[in-house]
């Protein structure tokens, strides 16, 4: 019995991990990557199956 793990880019974030966020209107705020929640920053899906 073989066990095989379908992986697939994440759209979201684009195998990046990080989705693109809007650029903050003050250059004096900092923003924080946020983690892809689709992969959890990994940038990848595992295909349950
Ligand atoms: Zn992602």
């Amino acid at each position: 019995m073989t066990l095989k793990i379908k992986e697939h880019t994440c759209q979201t974030c684009n195998g990046t991990g990080f989705p693109a966020v809007a650029q903050p209107i003050r250059p004096d705020r900092k923003i924080y990557p946020v983690k892809c929640r689709d992969c959890d920053g990994k940038g990848k899906i595992t295909d349950a199956n």
